[in-house]
């Protein structure tokens, strides 16, 4: 019970120091990387970004008949391996930047009318889907319309905020010396204020694809919109699909029976986006930030998380894979523990990319690391 109650604070204090780690995020996003750079370091059946603009009208028509677009990296990489050489797939949103925040451009969104499909990953995750849709004419498929979706549960976080803030102020010491400070309380609620106008939280948590059983789900939607398009080629979709079902089948069979003989449940995450693999798994996330941000935790959090971490015997800090791991390393230090890399799978590292590594690799290498973690 107390741990729960733990955890309901530290999602809430993610969510409040997400704000302006996101605008960094942003700017980073922007600054970072072009979309041509993308193309030149992926293999060459990406490389039609960058001859777009050289391309004349004719040429351009072919292609809204062959070129698909996957919203980001995982999508992509299923959408990938689905369409194999029967179409082009592109990325819309930059393959190497953060997804969450992402804020496409008029003429990114222009770009998306040289194809007649998108497939997303829906439950909120695509923010910029409104946008594309009333400006260009384009199918958009949503993936995880058959996924038993998880509440975000934003009021319940606000109510754990103040609950679990009264409980720990009367632990502490200083409690009543806070709570008559003005200018203490003032901060507060500016901080939380802050939060409700500049976050766009979705309904539901966004991140279904890192749940191997829900990843096969939406490889079914796209085998399925395929075969739609395409029924002269529905048996090598499917085909493609039955592989990649199969190795996700004894990925969740593997783990499953690994997961059953572990006692600790428990593994710190960057942020908030393993709630799916924990559901599926029956274990617990704790992360150091909320559902859509990635940036450094708030003071508060660490604290808690350091407490509780040393309390559990944790032995793990997860952060983000091709991300920073100083955060990570710092805590880790502080709990006797090792900070390693997980993936969220929402930006692809240099690597993931020249090796065409799939979706199912990279899910199975998250459940063995945090198999790793807790036994
Ligand atoms: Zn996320």
């Amino acid at each position: 019970m107390k741990v729960k109650n733990i955890i309901g604070v530290l999602a809430l204090s993610a969510v409040l120091a997400a704000c302006g780690n996101n605008a960094q995020e942003n700017a980073k996003t922007g600054s970072n990387e072009t979309k041509e750079e993308i193309s030149v370091k992926e293999d060459s059946k990406d490389q039609a970004k960058s001859s777009e603009s050289k391309e004349d009208q004719d040429s351009q028509k072919a292609n809204e008949e062959n070129v698909i677009y996957a919203s980001f990296f995982p999508i992509y990489n299923l959408t990938k391996q689905i369409a194999g050489d029967k179409f082009e797939v592109k990325s819309f949103t930059n393959l190497k930047t953060e997804s969450h925040g992402f804020e496409p451009s008029a003429k990114e969104i222009a770009e998306l009318s040289t194809s007649k499909l998108m497939f997303v990953n829906g439950a909120g995750m695509e923010e910029w889907e409104e946008a594309v849709k009333n400006t260009v004419d384009i199918d958009i498929v949503n993936t995880s319309e058959g996924v038993d979706l998880i509440k975000a549960s934003e009021d319940d976080h606000d109510h754990d905020h103040e609950d679990a803030d009264h409980d720990h102020d009367h632990e502490d010491a200083d409690h009543d010396h806070d709570h008559e400070d003005n200018d203490h309380h003032h901060d507060h609620e500016d901080g939380e204020e802050g939060h409700e106008h500049h976050h766009h939280h979705g309904e539901f948590d966004p991140h279904t694809w890192l749940d191997p059983a829900n990843g096969k789900a939406q490889a079914k939607v796209i085998a399925d919109k395929l075969s739609e398009v395409d029924p002269a080629n529905k048996d090598y979709y499917m085909a493609n699909y039955e592989k990649i079902a199969k190795e996700l089948d004894d990925i969740v069979t593997e783990y499953k029976d690994k997961f059953k003989n572990v006692d600790n449940k428990k593994f710190i995450v960057p942020h908030q986006a393993f709630g799916y693999l924990a559901r599926e798994f029956d274990l617990e996330q704790i992360p150091l930030n909320s559902l859509t941000s990635t940036g450094e935790a708030d003071a508060k959090v660490l604290k808690e998380v350091s407490d509780l971490a040393k309390a559990e015997k944790i032995k793990t800090v997860f952060y983000e894979m091709g991300g920073s791991d100083k955060e990570a390393k710092t805590l880790a230090d502080e709990i006797g523990a090792e900070a390693k890399p997980i993936n969220t799978l929402e930006f692809a590292t240099d690597e993931e990319l020249s090796s065409n590594k799939t979706y199912q690799e990279m899910i199975k290498e998250n459940l063995e690391a945090i198999y790793d973690s807790l036994s």
